[in-house]
Parts: C-alpha cells; sequence; structure tokens
C-alpha cells in the first residue's frame, strides 16, 4: 500500500528538526473480544481471554500488568505478530492479518540493526517504502530526537537512552498511525527513565500518533497516558481502565500532584484486589 505521507519532504519553511504535524485522523484501533491461546507440549495458555478496547486515533494508552497477564500478546496481536485464536482486531477499520508499516514498534532492546550506522537505521523504513530521499527523512526525525550530531555512529557506540531514542525515530519516520511500545524504558536507569518520559511526550505532541505502551511500572503508566488498561493474569485479559485526567504538559510537579496520587492510589487498589484473588485461587 503507498503511504500517502512518506513521500511528503518536510516542508521547506521548517526548522528541519520538525517533521510536519500529522493531522490525527488515522489510528483508530479496535480490539474486539480478542482471545489468544498458545499451545506448547500440548498444553494450553490462555495468554488473553475476550479483550475489548476502542483505542482512539491520537490516543496515548498504557496497558498495565504484572508479567504474564498478556500485555505483549496484545500489543503483538495489534502489531500484527500474534493472531488471535478468536475475536477480532482491526485498526481504522482493517483487520489486522499482519505486521506492515502502519504499525512501529519498540521494544525493550535490540530495536535497531547493529550493523548499520544511527541514521541508516532511521532511513532504513523510508528506503523500504521508496521515499524520495530517505536519509533526509532519517536526519529530520534523528533531529526529532535530539540526536543528529550522533547520525554515523553505530548502535553499540550510543548509550542505552540513546539507542532507544533512535528506536523511536526509526519507528516515527515511516509516519505509522500506531506507535506500539512494549517497555521500551525498562533497561534504562531511573534517571534515563524520567527524562525519555519527557521526550516521548514531547515527541508524540508534536506527531499526534496513537501510542500503546506496555508497562508493569504504575508510575509510569500515569504520566504518560491518557487511559490505562489494568490488565489481569490467570487468564490474562483487560481488567478496567481508568481515564488519566491530568493536565498536559507533565512535568516532574505532575508527579508530586493531588491528581496524581488519587489515581494512583486507585490503581494500586485494583492491582492489590487482584492480587488477593489470584493468591487465594491457588
Ligand atoms: P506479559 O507481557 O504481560 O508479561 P505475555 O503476553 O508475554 O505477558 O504472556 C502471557 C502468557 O502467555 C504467559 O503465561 C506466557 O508464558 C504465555 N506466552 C506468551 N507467549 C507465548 C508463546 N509464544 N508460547 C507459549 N506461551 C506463551
Ligand atoms: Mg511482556
Amino acid at each position: 500500500m503507498p503511504n500517502r505521507l512518506i513521500s511528503e519532504e518536510p516542508q521547506p519553511d521548517l526548522p528541519p528538526q520538525v517533521p510536519p504535524r500529522r493531522e490525527t485522523v488515522r489510528g483508530h484501533i479496535n480490539i474486539d473480544d480478542v482471545s489468544v491461546v498458545f499451545c506448547r507440549n500440548r498444553t494450553a495458555t490462555v495468554a488473553l481471554e475476550n479483550a475489548s478496547a476502542e483505542i482512539k486515533p491520537g490516543e496515548f494508552v498504557a496497558l498495565l500488568g504484572p508479567s504474564g497477564c498478556g500485555k505483549s500478546t496484545l500489543l503483538n496481536a495489534i502489531a500484527g505478530i500474534v493472531k488471535p485464536t478468536s475475536g477480532t482486531l482491526s485498526v481504522d477499520g482493517e483487520v489486522v492479518r499482519e505486521p506492515n508499516e502502519t504499525r512501529g514498534m519498540i521494544f525493550q532492546q535490540h530495536s535497531l540493526f547493529p550493523w548499520m550506522t544511527a541514521l541508516q537505521n532511521v532511513a532504513f523504513g523510508p528506503k523500504m517504502l521508496g521515499a524520495a530521499n530517505p536519509e533526509s527523512v532519517g536526519r529530520t526525525f534523528l533531529g526529532l530526537v535530539g540526536l543528529e550530531k550522533f547520525k554515523d555512529l553505530y548502535p553499540a557506540q550510543l548509550s542505552g537512552g540513546m539507542q532507544q531514542r533512535v528506536g523511536i525515530a526509526r519507528a516515527l519516520a515511516t509516519y505509522p498511525p500506531v506507535l506500539l511500545l512494549d517497555e521500551p524504558f525498562g533497561a534504562l536507569d531511573a534517571q534515563t527513565r524520567t527524562i525519555m518520559h519527557e521526550e516521548l511526550l514531547k515527541i508524540w505532541n508534536n506527531f499526534r500518533t496513537t501510542v500503546v505502551f506496555v508497562t508493569h511500572d504504575v508510575d509510569e503508566a500515569i504520566f504518560l497516558s491518557d487511559r490505562v488498561l489494568v490488565m489481569k493474569t490467570m487468564p490474562g485479559g483487560i481488567k478496567c481502565e481508568i481515564p488519566v485526567d491530568i493536565p498536559r504538559p507533565r512535568t516532574s510537579e505532575t508527579l508530586v500532584s493531588p491528581d496524581f496520587a488519587k489515581i494512583r492510589r486507585e490503581i494500586i487498589s485494583i492491582i492489590r484486589e487482584e492480587s488477593l484473588r489470584v493468591f487465594n485461587a491457588q
């Protein structure tokens, strides 16, 4: 499918580090009664049971829950990497059947090609999609994450935080309506993570793609998102959704605000109730 946006070069009157702001009309995700059962060694694991949710274009949604609750499974199903056993998943009305350039994906590690420089990594997607000048698109997006100066370095020469920023630039460089992140900052130290949170929100503010962000960290989920889908285990699934009505831009002050504390208490109480249910069922 030709990508309408990829052929658009940055506007000449804009500074190169600011890609054209997208209108937020694409990236509408519908998760309709999706279950995923894995069968291995004659054992069936219900990784996700009857998950339903609607994610609006441009929305930032966090999938929050402990290990094993099906977060990655749901994200991979949206990406088209995992096929639902039952139910339907669609993006902008099209049923998801396989991965494609409309959904950019960022993992905790190993998101980059180690044999390519930062610029080559970012320019790779535009090149594959036949952009007129992939290198210029690559530079624009490296600029967006503040790494143009490091364009000729290889991933191994960059810090973990920088690698993830290149990963974000690479995922965004094909202008995907949906960006999927699976615990992308899990391997970073606490200070770098805090900086990355603010960086990611700045990028998202500039480039309103729909974001689905997987985490097991309550504070990270609340700080970043418009809505938290709290997940449950045994079997995995969506337990409930909590809107995060905290004004943006969010800063370090947000973390100590009464609104933040209220939502945090609410989510922690849901998680505790859920943990007790699982504990008593064992
Ligand atoms: P999370 O990301 O929340 O930690 P996952 O989605 O990775 O959880 O896994 C949910 C459940 O599905 C777990 O019990 C996990 O062991 C199982 N699972 C995930 N992927 C596979 C697979 N490819 N084959 C078999 N079981 C799997
Ligand atoms: Mg996972």
